[in-house]
């Protein structure tokens, strides 16, 4: 029996893993055209800083905003803008976007300048290189990684934990970065540790992960103040609330974030992110995404240009093997179920999975009373409940129940012999509760 550390409830999907995780990154050629959105991330969108018709250099800053919360965007190849328009992005949602038809010069933009002596960096420098070269949380969340390593000066921050987890099936970018890159995760983590000025990190990894374990101890072994951490192989042990009190022992309160218990938690290529934009001065242009399922005739870790179409990601890995059914952006349980293959590849893209029958049914039964969706949360929720108040719109009594805990795991839709929608059904509520808060306060 594994003695590594976990969390309470959560689930034992099968987990696909085989069919990648044994395969080195590949890099994937630059597209012909990138499409790259203008919001890839958590605040504000940003606003283009090009037009039509201008020639742009491979890193070049495109897209900016003057709020604090925001993330610019940069050209991921050389070439001619050949449009501003608005562009459809994995969730549905429509965004402007920059089109760049790629001149396959792969000129660099002057503005790229490395600084390899992590040393001479202060803190305020490397927020700030990490602000300018658009890094956001890789794992998906997609928040601003310069404003959680900005917390206010009423939060004292004691703690990094650096997610290697990659919890959900199918997905092995993470790993793979691990295991062939650990040096950069290592590096990223102990810039990110002189951000914030502490004196402690860990890496939290799942056990089904070895290579990756021994990997990064090799690569932390000179550094005593940065601890690898086996966890137990268990959906959603990625989350960051499960990953904390794994690995800590402490709870993130119901309605507060990481930073209210001392914590600044950040995702394994992310922490590569920084090391990039501070050891090559070459912002986030590409990012590793998994391109899975057996709906694939080659599955791959590839290393993809941001603005990338995913069906030529497919393409790339071989393309379809049969009739596709589903293609899903990110993982088979929190991931988003697409028509288009010309949606762009984005900063928070892990996966794009391909299959020949339905991994997400889309015909919802009655509920049977089961209690399996309960036993399961993470979040100690009662989501059949949440679901039935949002299916009612009864969002404040929702929020009552402890809607705002929810961490989106999935966990319940995957385990409801019903099939019910219950995750949709209980963002949809979060969703409206945000909004509404947002209303009060602006
Ligand atoms: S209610 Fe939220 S936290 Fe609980 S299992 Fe469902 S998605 Fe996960
Ligand atoms: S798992 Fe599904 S069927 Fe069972 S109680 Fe929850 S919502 Fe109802």
């Amino acid at each position: 029996m594994s003695t590594a550390r976990t969390f309470r409830g959560g689930i034992h999907p099968v987990g696909y893993k085989e069919l990648t995780s044994g395969k080195a990154i590949v890099t994937m050629p630059a597209p012909a055209e990138v499409t790259v959105l203008l919001k890839q991330h958590v605040g504000a969108p940003c606003k283009p800083l090009v037009k039509k018709g201008d020639v742009v250099n491979k890193g070049q800053k495109i897209g900016d905003s003057d709020e604090f919360i925001s993330a610019p965007v940069h050209a991921p190849v050389s070439g001619v803008v050949k449009a501003i328009q608005p562009c459809k992005d994995p969730s549905g949602s429509i965004v402007q976007a920059v089109v760049i038809e790629n001149d396959g010069e792969e000129r660099l933009d002057p503005s790229i300048e490395p600084h390899p002596d992590l040393d001479q960096l202060d803190a305020e420098t490397i927020k700030s290189i990490v602000r300018e070269a658009g890094i956001v949380g890789l794992g998906g969340a997609t928040f601003p990684t310069h404003v959680k390593l900005s917390p206010p000066p009423d939060k004292k921050i004691e703690t990094l934990i650096v997610n290697g987890c990659e919890c959900e099936p199918y997905l092995t970018c993470d790993h793979r970065l691990m295991v062939e890159q650990p040096e950069r995760v290592v590096f990223g983590t102990r810039a990110m540790m002189k951000a914030l000025g502490i004196k402690q990190a860990y890496i939290g990894i799942e056990d089904n992960k070895p290579d990756a374990i021994a990997a990064l101890n090799k690569a932390t072994a000179d550094y005593p103040d940065i601890e690898v951490v086996p966890l137990k192989y268990k959906y959603p042990q990625g989350c960051e609330r499960q990953l904390i009190t794994a690995i800590t022992g402490k709870q993130v309160p119901a309605n507060g974030l990481p930073m209210d218990i001392g914590i600044v938690v950040n995702n394994v290529e992310t922490a590569a992110a920084v090391q990039t934009a501070i050891e090559t001065g070459m912002p986030l242009i590409e990012r590793v995404v998994t391109v899975s399922g057996e709906g694939v005739k080659n599955p791959q870790n590839l290393l993809v240009r941001i603005g990338t179409p995913i069906g030529e990601a497919i393409e790339a890995a071989g393309g379809f093997n049969g009739s596709p059914k589903q293609v899903i952006i990110g993982g088979p349980l929190t991931g988003v179920t697409q028509s288009d293959l010309s949606v762009p590849v984005t900063k928070c893209n892990t996966g794009i999975l391909v299959f020949n029958e339905l991994k997400k049914p889309n015909k919802p039964e009655p509920c049977i009373r089961c209690g399996r969706c309960v036993d399961v949360c993470p979040a100690f929720l009662l989501p059949v409940t949440l679901a039935n108040l949002s299916d009612i719109g009864q969002f404040d009594k929702a929020v009552e129940m402890g809607l705002l805990s929810c961490v989106e795991c999935g966990s319940c839709s995957y385990v409801c012999p019903a099939h019910r929608f219950l995750l949709q059904s209980i963002q949809l509520a979060k969703q409206e509760v945000e909004a509404k808060s947002y209303k009060k306060t602006s």
